[in-house]
């Protein structure tokens, strides 16, 4: 099935009791039993609910997976994955990754004995050179947020089964419209659903998808005993936005391509981050593993002062300033001081994360507009 039937059909069936084309908010806590232990397969709302379950099965076919999970958060799913490991295990994960997935990693679970070690993922020699026995995931976010590096899934994939760890891709920034891990050789995909999949800026949410069904077992009993489940209204928003991801993400994709060579043409500007430019370091590898580059990118400008940057930062009137991406609204956002405020100055700037970072989601909304606004503001 082509992606866009596939977007708008993924996971609703009419519902069987009214034949009601979208899938109902079922706002129940529990629900009846004929006798203890006979049900129809429901028995309480942090288990299952045929919302959610509506949901999941989008999440499994637009990811190309077999089993979906929603959770109440993109770090509630990435914790759940954490959650699969032992006192002792070792995570190899991305040095250019979100600002929480981080934070969840150091402030959480390093006190819970498992450790993490962060490579520069880009170069795939460099998990190759320390995986080890120890190494039960491997994590990696591409392209990254906020500096669009990319990670070559498929040669990471081949390192992990020869290591025997798990695969883990963070796929929130390209959305699945773009890249699909789990047929490049990933084990787990998981998204921020709050970004491109609601689409909206009107929910959190969070998912797994993975084709292992003892895997699945495993994160699901993580899921209903930790608890991070998503409301039914919110899974009914995500249902709703999945329809329009093919529609969205073109969009996103051609204002992305006409705002980055806008930027690089612009006198004030230094250097623009977006893995769509043929001299960007990830092209060939972007090219391959995705079916375009977005609406994400990010710049620094010539005056390179943080006070230069908080000028533009404050200056524009279509672009909202905001942390969050990938809804139909264009955000500006300041990765140093906004997302990516809970990395260690001096770790951030190591990684290439400057002061003057300035980050834009570009939206769904008119390109002239978007353009006109972002010229005005860096004057
Ligand atoms: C937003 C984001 C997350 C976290 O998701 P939440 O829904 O905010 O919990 C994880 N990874 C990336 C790349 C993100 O942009």
């Amino acid at each position: 099935m082509k992606l866009a039937t596939k977007y708008i059909h993924a996971g609703t069936e009419p519902d069987p009791s009214t034949g009601a084309i979208m899938t109902p908010i079922y706002q129940t806590s529990t629900y009846v039993q004929e006798a203890p232990g006979v049900n129809k397969g429901y028995e309480y709302a942090r288990s299952q609910n045929p919302t959610r379950k509506a949901l999941e099965e989008a999440y499994a076919q637009i990811e190309n997976g077999k089993f979906g999970l929603a959770f109440s958060s993109g770090v509630a799913a990435t914790d759940a994955v954490i959650k699969l490991l032992e006192p002792g295990d070792e995570v190899i994960a991305a040095n250019d990754m979100y600002g929480g997935t981080y934070r969840l990693f150091t402030k959480i679970f390093e006190k819970f004995g498992i450790s993490f070690r962060y490579v520069d993922t880009t170069n795939t020699d460099n998990i190759a050179t320390v995986i080890s026995a120890k190494t039960k995931l491997v994590w990696i976010e591409t392209p990254t947020n906020p500096l669009m590096n990319i990670t070559d899934i498929k040669a990471v994939a081949a390192i992990t089964k020869q290591a025997g760890a798990l695969l883990c891709v963070d796929n929130t920034f390209a959305s699945p419209y773009l890249q699909n891990p789990l047929d490049l050789g990933a084990d787990i995909v998981m998204h921020s659903a709050t970004k491109y999949l609601g689409g909206h800026s009107d929910v959190i949410q969070g998912c797994l998808v993975m084709n292992d069904a003892t895997l699945r077992e495993k994160l699901y009993f993580i899921q209903k005993s930790c608890g991070a489940v998503p409301g039914p209204m919110d899974c009914f928003l995500v249902l709703r936005g999945i329809k329009t991801l093919h529609i969205r993400m073109q969009r996103h994709c051609e204002n992305g391509e006409k705002m980055a060579n806008f930027l690089r043409n612009h006198p004030k500007v230094e250097k623009v981050y977006w893995c769509g430019f043929t001299d960007h370091p990830g092209y060939a590898v972007a090219s391959q593993q995705m079916r375009g580059f977005g609406g994400m990118m990010s710049f620094t400008l010539k005056d390179d002062s943080v006070e230069n940057a908080r000028r533009v930062l404050s200056s524009t009137h279509v672009f909202a300033l905001a942390e969050s991406l990938g809804g139909v609204e264009s955000l500006i956002n300041h990765p140093a001081s906004m997302t990516h405020a809970s990395i260690p100055r001096e770790e951030r700037i190591k990684n290439g994360l400057s002061d003057s970072l300035i980050r834009l989601s570009v939206g769904i909304e008119d390109i002239d507009d978007l353009i006109a606004d972002i010229n005005a503001a860096i004057g």
